[in-house]
């Protein structure tokens, strides 16, 4: 039975590693260490029941260990609802490379964090995530397989996140106005970088009333005279009328001071963990009226692309999975209402179910 424990079962001051991987039911950690390139990472593989751990890799100066662990095994639990949740056949994992990626990167430093990803044996997948570029892949890929998201390949992510955001904002519509257009609706979106253009583009070509805000002047000038959007403050978008938000930039975004703000009523967008607190910010939107698309399952996209490579399929592959997104948004919400229940919760659900029912599948005859 796939499920999460209760942390009181395990005792954290004992064993405190292998402890803390009972609680989300980690399946295998990988701590790499060679002093001769300075590498200190670690590989966290969550769950492999749906296929090979595929989750990005992170480079970053965490303050200690502990955060580092606390971080690579957050996000590789993450990765397997992500990707149970998109239908993909892809279970979930992550690396985290501790140090600064402004100073401490070189080839030698990611080809030996790639014989490492190639010591499991394609039970993990790696890719960019924050603190990475392309050509960091590239060194890795030079010793693994195991890796996607390469110069040449799947290529940019964001067009394939932007849809799936697109039309799971639309199941949102449907269910919230009984129609799935968004012609005239107000939707204003939080950052207008590689995704948030996208998103705009797709709107405005419905004929939607936009709304956008970005840190960057020039970024936000160019789109709003690009697709005819409206500029609004950094801070004024909470407080804007409108039907939709859509948060495209920064998580945390819905807490209990944009709550006491927002007067949209439906919030989609593609930025990773929108809820400040799931648990409270989860059930609170619910408590307004407001439909929630949960992130990880609106912005699969990016993740569908990743998989189209390991798989070799073609770019308009990505696209039509992406599609999917509005089904399955439609299927949470629906799911939500009739047994009332906030929609992330639900979305976790429906991923767990997945990974349950396909693990007797996969039980040997
Ligand atoms: P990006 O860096 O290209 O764009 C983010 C934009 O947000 C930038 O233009 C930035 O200036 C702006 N921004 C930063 N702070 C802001 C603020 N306070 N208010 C308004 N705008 C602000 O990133 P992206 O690739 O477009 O991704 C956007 C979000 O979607 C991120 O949270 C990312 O993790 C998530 N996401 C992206 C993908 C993908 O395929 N790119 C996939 C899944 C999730």
């Amino acid at each position: 039975m796939f499920e999460v424990k209760n942390i009181e079962e395990v005792n954290l001051t004992e064993n405190p590693v292998i402890a803390q991987m009972s609680k989300y039911n980690h399946e295998q950690l990988l701590f790499c260490n060679d002093n001769e390139t300075g590498l200190k990472a670690i590989i966290a593989v969550h769950n492999t029941v749906l296929g090979p751990a595929l989750g990005g890799t992170r480079m970053w100066m965490y303050n200690n260990e502990t955060e580092a662990l606390n971080d690579v095994l957050r996000l590789s639990r993450g990765m397997t609802y992500k990707n149970s949740i998109s239908g993909l056949n892809l279970g979930g994992g992550k690396a985290v490379i501790i140090g600064d990626s402004r100073s401490m990167k070189s080839e030698a430093l990611f080809r030996r964090f790639g014989k490492f990803v190639n010591s499991l044996g394609g039970k993990y997948i790696t890719a960019e995530d924050v603190g990475i570029s392309p050509i960091d892949m590239t060194w890795v890929s030079m010793e693994t397989n195991h890796v996607v998201g390469l110069p040449g390949k799947s290529g940019d992510p964001s067009p394939v996140t932007a849809h799936g955001t697109y039309v799971g904002m639309k199941a949102c519509a449907k269910e919230q106005f009984g129609s799935d257009s968004l012609a005239g609706k107000k939707v204003a979106v939080q950052g207008v970088g590689h995704v948030g253009e996208y998103l705009v583009s797709s709107l405005a070509k419905e004929g939607a009333e936009i709304f956008i805000s970005d840190i960057h002047e020039p970024t936000l000038k160019r789109v709003a005279e690009t697709y005819g959007a409206k500029v609004v403050g950094l801070d004024e978008i909470y407080d804007i009328d409108m039907d939709i938000y859509a948060p495209c930039a920064l998580g945390a975004t819905v807490n209990d001071e944009t709550l006491s703000r927002l007067k949209c009523s439906i919030i989609a967008g593609a930025a990773n963990n929108q809820l400040k607190q799931e648990d409270i910010h989860g059930r609170a939107v619910m408590e307004k009226g407001m439909i929630y698309a949960p992130d990880f399952a609106l912005n699969a996209g990016g993740v569908i692309n990743c998989y189209s490579e390991v798989k070799g399929l073609a770019p308009e592959w990505a696209m039509g999975k992406a599609e999917e997104i509005y089904t399955t948004i439609q299927n949470i919400v629906k799911r939500s209402q009739s047994e009332n229940v906030p929609t992330y919760q639900i979305a976790n659900k429906m991923a767990e179910e997945r990974i349950e029912a396909m693990g007797k599948v996969k039980l040997p005859l």
